[in-house]
């Protein structure tokens, strides 16, 4: 199969609600989806994003920069393609924007490469299963009251999660030790509860409130600090006995590796764009089995779903709804369990009004 074509898609998905963390006021997600077009008419996709429709056109400048590199090769050499785009990156830097282009390329790729064995990626790579541990990440944002908090907890399990992650980060002392008490009061024992502080305290605050929130039994805590601050997360993570998550905003496997030298996290959650791909992320995934460190993912769970089901050391899979809009099939979500298409490749086509209705 032969890459002919790669056709470029700048897009702006509006948020159902805004998203409010410790560092975000977002209100849609600028996407730069990659449509890669083969011999036979196949189509790859992949896609990256911003937050900033301008950071989004130079999102979309690097793709166009690295599509002749993938136009008019076979659709199978997806490791070959990116090491070569990896490395005529090396000017610009294996970090930021060139990186996440790099992504939506290589992901497009991998499509195309489990399409053309017709197999649905998951299996292309090795995984058995097609049903992966989930939990719900689509809100539980800071801004929420108690009851709002709870209501959308009990939304996330009529829709059959059993995992769900709120977000920490609000200023007055106690008020998130409140919220998640709340929350741990209505789920019940059973429904695995995370919190991400997304890097909004320093050391002492989250070994405080981390030792606070020891009640809750939270499944992980993630981020609680600065992302380049890996000695403090590695204290925190010593210091705590919840698992300290982190890792999504760190590029590339080496990157990860110099997490896991640390010792900076218990679960390492790369995110597909900062890894370039999937060819980055089975490089991150396989060094944490080396290091014994369990593997989560961040967003993109249309595609980060496969990788994790072929990693046997993943935890649980983030799944986000940021994206499901632009395809013409959502993942079904049955009892805690993200469930992967059997059609080959990343196994969602594109919904060509969608694409119409959020072009930018
Ligand atoms: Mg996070």
């Amino acid at each position: 199969m032969k890459i002919d074509r790669v056709v470029v898609h700048p897009l702006s998905l509006p948020l159902a609600q805004p998203l409010k963390t410790s560092i975000h006021d977002i209100r849609s997600v600028d996407t730069v989806l990659v449509e890669m077009q083969a011999s036979g008419g196949a189509v790859g996709l992949g896609y990256c994003f911003a937050f900033g429709p301008r950071r989004a056109r130079a999102l979309q400048a690097l793709v166009e920069d690295l599509a002749p590199i993938y136009e008019g090769a076979e659709a199978t050499a997806t490791r070959a393609l990116f090491d070569r785009a990896w490395r005529s990156l090396n000017f610009l830097g294996h970090a930021g924007v060139a990186v996440m282009a790099l992504c939506a390329l290589d992901t497009a790729c991998w499509d195309l490469a489990a399409q053309s064995a017709n197999l649905p990626l998951w299996r292309f790579l090795g995984a058995e299963r097609n049903r992966v541990p989930a939990y719900a990440s689509s809100g539980l944002w800071l801004h929420r009251s108690i009851d709002e908090l709870v209501a959308e907890a009990r939304r996330f399990v009529a829709a059959g999660h059993r995992a769900m992650k709120m977000r920490l980060g609000k200023t007055r002392a106690g008020e998130d030790l409140e919220r998640a008490r709340a929350l741990r009061e209505a789920l019940g024992p059973d429904v695995k509860l995370l919190a991400d502080v997304n890097q909004g305290w320093d050391e002492a605050t989250a070994i405080r409130t981390g030792r606070a929130l020891e009640e809750i039994g939270l499944f992980w805590l993630e981020e609680p600090l600065p992302y380049e601050d890996l000695e403090g997360a590695a204290r925190v993570a010593a210091a705590l006995d919840t698992p300290i998550a982190s890792g999504e905003t760190e590029y590339g496997w080496v990157g990860m590796k110099r997490y896991l030298d640390a010792r900076a996290a218990d679960i390492l959650m790369p995110d597909l764009q900062r890894m370039g791909g999937v060819t980055g992320y089975l490089r991150a995934v396989d060094l944490c089995d080396a290091y014994h460190t369990p593997v989560s993912s961040h967003l993109f769970v249309e595609v980060s779903g496969h990788v994790v089901a072929a990693a046997s050391h993943a935890t649980l899979l983030e799944h986000m709804d940021w994206w499901q809009e632009l395809f013409d099939d959502r993942l079904a979500v049955v009892d805690g369990h993200v469930v992967l298409p059997d059609r080959p490749g990343i196994g969602v086509g594109l919904d060509r009004k969608a694409l119409a209705r959020f072009r930018a």
